[in-house]
């Protein structure tokens, strides 16, 4: 089968590789229709992990189930289905509490809690940029779509990853009608915080960025747009609230944060979160930080142990939620919204491309080129 391929730091290739198949009794397969590129795939592009080359990336899937393993008997040949870039069992401690980012079963390294497709330290699957894609635990692990699911492929196709992790953020910062809430990045995760946000009832939704596309955006779906690169974030968000600071703010960067100079900051979107959410205000972080590796030269750059200030998160008595989103804690209500018509979160997309146009388009949703928001790649028939 056709597949993206990871092939070394900024090298991604559309590779012949061994067609995915059926390995356990539970597994699906799934012949793929939709496949989004994800900033999460880019901490892997930059060469900032330690992915085996080879392996097929992608884990925002969508498409036709056409296989199913002796032991499944929910899922069906024929079921249009949409994946949780989470891989899990359904069954451990930490699934049964409906925290599937952090499946005990999934992941063969004991340091690690949970399982992706196409992932870094996310267990051995292959991803879904692909013609198709092994599904492990089937049954647990498909979103089952409605009637309209080529219609709407485009809206459903988000509820792999971005939108139920822009939910998942303003979960964790506690978002409550008619709070404030400050996104930081307007990359599609803070995009998809934003959206849930204003679904959720915020009155007032800040985002800061410095990409006047992804600004607009941001803008397109009632929120103040907050651009970094003209004066602080954290004094343009304390002059729109009265100099009180945020309700809630939701952190949808990451590690490879920087300043408006290209200077890598893994540290300022938290420290500009805990100045400009109010004492008492909640705080979600999905950005993805990495754990810190203590046998590293350098500690500050790139790793866990960034300079975060403590003490005035401690002062201001602040909360902070982090980590993978639970996507399927959150899929099938965000999917009866789509299939409603009360949510549209593909307003995002900017491009639909053949698998075979991979390598440029990741090129260009690297290097945020204008207009290059949300690309989904397109396979099959
Ligand atoms: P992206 O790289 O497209 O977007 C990030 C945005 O942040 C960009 O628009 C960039 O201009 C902006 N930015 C950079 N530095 C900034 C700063 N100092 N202040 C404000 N904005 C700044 O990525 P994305 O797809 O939106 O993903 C964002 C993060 O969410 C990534 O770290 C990704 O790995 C992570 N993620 C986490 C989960 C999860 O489950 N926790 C799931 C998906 C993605
Ligand atoms: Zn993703």
């Amino acid at each position: 089968m056709k597949a993206v391929v990871y092939n070394g730091p900024r090298d991604m290739q559309v590779k012949n590789v061994p067609d995915a198949k059926i390995e356990r009794p539970t597994d699906v397969l799934v012949r793929i229709t939709s496949t989004n590129i994800c900033g999460s795939d880019l901490h892997m592009y930059e060469g900032r992990t330690d992915l085996e080359q080879g392996k097929v990336v992608g884990h925002e899937n969508l498409g036709e189930v056409i296989e199913v393993g002796p032991a499944v008997d929910r899922i069906k040949v024929g079921d249009m289905v949409c994946l949780p870039f989470n891989i899990a069992c359904g069954f451990c401690e930490n699934c049964t509490k409906g925290l599937t980012g952090f499946c005990l079963t999934t992941n063969p390294d004991p340091k690690m809690a949970g399982a992706a497709y196409g992932y870094a330290d996310m267990g051995p699957y292959n991803g879904g940029q692909a013609e198709y894609l092994r599904v492990p635990y089937g049954d647990f692990n498909c979103l089952v779509l409605p009637e309209d699911a080529r219609e709407k492929e485009d809206d459903y196709v988000m509820l792999s990853d971005i939108f139920p992790t822009g939910w998942h953020s303003t979960e964790l910062a506690g978002v409550q009608p008619g709070d404030s809430v400050v996104i930081y990045g307007a990359g599609p995760v803070g995009l998809m915080a934003a959206y849930s946000a204003s679904i959720k009832g915020a009155s007032k939704i800040m985002v800061v960025d410095r990409l006047p596309d992804r600004l607009r955006l941001a803008e397109s779906i009632g929120a103040i747009a907050i651009d970094d690169s003209k004066s602080s974030p954290v004094e343009q968000v304390l002059a729109a609230t009265q100099g009180k600071g945020a309700d809630r703010g939701c952190e949808c960067v990451g590690f490879q944060a920087h300043d408006t100079q290209g200077h890598e900051h893994p540290n300022m979107t938290l420290n500009n979160l805990v100045q400009s959410v109010k004492a008492t205000g909640g705080i979600g972080v999905v950005g993805v930080f990495v754990p810190q590796d203590p046998g590293a030269p350098d500690q500050e750059s790139k790793q866990g142990a960034i300079n975060f200030d403590f003490g005035t998160f401690f002062f201001k008595g602040q909360s902070m939620g982090t980590g993978q989103a639970n996507v399927k804690a959150y899929n099938r209500q965000l999917r009866d919204l789509i299939h409603v018509g009360k949510a549209k979160p593909s307003f995002i997309v900017s491009h639909h491309l053949p698998l075979d146009h991979a390598t440029d388009a990741y090129q260009h949703f690297d290097a945020r080129d204008e207009g290059w928001t949300k690309v989904i790649l397109k396979t099959g028939k």
